[in-house]
């Protein structure tokens, strides 16, 4: 047969749409994506075969007109998988970091989650009341459950604890002056910087006292005509030690309320719950800031609170009315599924005692160490399996760190698989093998420490699936 012939069994692209396979890919995919790629893997088949004729003639011997189709039915199909690959990636954080803001931060309960899936699949009654038929509040439900959970008098959302400071400043300070102890102008991460926060908000930073002691009488002897607010600045991610004084929170907010000022506190991790009642260490609750005097706190959704991503305003009525007046509220307002998954973990919190069970960030928090030690124990097996000769597996104790600013010199006694190359490797033989297991279907995030890399187990929830994924380490 001459090459000529062969490309008569060359299937048209209206032909393959009508594959089988193809018309299922088409309910997935859309008709344009598959067209498209039917025509590709056509034409590269044709390209092949007309820059190579010994291989037109080869091919020609073991194919057929049905056999061709389905080599580029495959291939097509391929292409697809690949182009539609959800483009974020579940991976396993084994990094020892348990809220890790890179990674996503905290894992949503089943009851968020599916609560964001019915409003993203859903009309809803957002701001709609089905009472009356007419416009609704959004932030109503929310208000309500917030105050409950807190004491406060009012309570808003918006799109994270950045967005709920510059809010709050903005909308009560704006070309006015704010009084923040030196000690509290720090940076979080990220690029917010609390000098910077405030210029953008539009306020005037007003220091008061030194680096490491700050008093009662320096923040008195800064209030002036044109001070808006005392604000406090939660110590997220360092500590300072030694010859140190700072003035107690109910301290500041009767300086601020002596000088006709409201005082706020951005708490950045907060919490709902007294943490020590999990044997976790302890965090300043949202409730008692308010009992000792704070007007306002701002915290983060998706750090201890364990939810989705999202700013929190709690306080006094008057205050959050002035906040939700500003046009900025709107441009930072949460998307309807956030709304949905931070009322269902706000749900939980009712039953405080049952947050261990319920809540995943908790459930990693509060894991036994004597379980993490069997998971560390099971899993060492097989990875020293793996890596053979090339490396050394080891359980160690390992500590873990909460993340995010929460409680930044606490840690939770955990323990980690700590794998080292045998003496006088390079550590490029370490940051080889870490980059693999990033290679790996579900990524595997470890830390480097040291020329060794550990593996915390704190985190790893689906044992199976990472032992599974191990005969696909390739390892040089
Ligand atoms: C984390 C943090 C923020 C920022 O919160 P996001 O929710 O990440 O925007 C602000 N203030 C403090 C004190 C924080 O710890």
């Amino acid at each position: 047969m001459s090459s000529q012939s062969i490309f008569s069994l060359l299937p048209s692209v209206d032909t393959l749409l009508q594959h089988e396979a193809l018309v299922t890919a088409r309910v997935r995919y859309g008709h344009e994506p598959v067209k498209l790629a039917a025509r590709s893997q056509l034409a590269a088949l044709r390209t092949e075969l007309l820059s190579d004729s010994d291989l037109a003639s080869t091919k020609l011997k073991t194919l057929t007109r049905e056999s061709i189709s389905e080599r580029i039915v495959q291939s097509a199909l391929d292409t697809l998988s690949g182009e539609f690959k959800p483009l974020l990636r579940p991976v396993f954080n084994l990094t020892g970091t348990v809220v890790h803001t890179n990674l996503g931060r905290s894992r949503l309960p089943d009851a968020a989650i599916a609560a964001m899936a019915i409003a993203a699949g859903d009309a809803i009654d957002l701001e709609f009341d089905l009472r009356t038929g007419s416009r609704g509040d959004r932030d109503s439900r929310l208000e309500a459950l917030l105050c409950e959970l807190t004491g406060a008098e009012a309570a808003t959302v918006v799109n994270n604890n950045a967005a709920a400071v510059v809010l709050l400043l903005n909308s009560l300070a704006k070309d006015k002056e704010v009084l923040i102890s030196r000690g509290e102008l720090v940076e979080i991460g990220g690029a917010f910087r609390i000098p910077e926060v405030m210029e953008s908000a539009g306020c005037k930073l007003r220091e008061v006292g030194t680096t490491n002691r700050t008093h009662a009488r320096d923040f008195s002897a800064g209030i002036g005509d044109n001070s808006a607010l005392i604000m406090k600045v939660h110590a997220s991610n360092y500590e300072i030690k030694g010859f140190t004084s700072c003035v107690p929170e109910a301290e500041l907010a009767a300086i601020a309320h002596a000088g006709g000022i409201p005082f706020v506190s951005d708490l950045g991790s907060g919490s709902l719950v007294d943490m020590s009642r999990f044997s976790l260490p302890p965090e300043p609750t949202v409730r008692e800031t308010i009992e000792e005097g704070a007007d306002l706190v701002t915290f983060s959704g998706d750090k201890l609170l364990g939810g989705p991503q999202a700013g929190i305003i709690v306080g006094k009525a008057e205050l959050i009315a002035k906040i939700k007046a500003n046009p900025l509220k709107r441009a930072l307002r949460v998307d309807k599924t956030i709304l949905a998954a931070l009322l269902s973990v706000l749900q939980l919190y009712r039953d405080p005692g049952s947050l261990p069970l319920r809540l995943p960030l908790l459930q990693d928090l509060c894991r036994k160490p004597e379980e993490i030690l069997a998971l560390a124990e099971r899993v060492a097996t097989p990875l020293r399996g793996k890596l053979a000769e090339k490396f050394a597996v080891q359980v160690v104790e390992f500590k873990s760190q909460i993340g995010s600013g929460a409680l930044p010199l606490e840690t939770l006694p955990s323990y980690a698989l700590q794998i080292t190359a045998p003496d006088k490797a390079p550590d490029s033989q370490i940051t080889a093998l870490a980059a693999r297991l990033r290679e790996l279907e579900r990524p595997v995030i470890a830390r480097l420490s040291a020329g060794s890399l550990l593996l915390d187990m704190r985190c790893l929830r689906d044992e199976l699936g990472f032992v599974a994924q191990l005969d696909q380490l390739c390892v040089d």
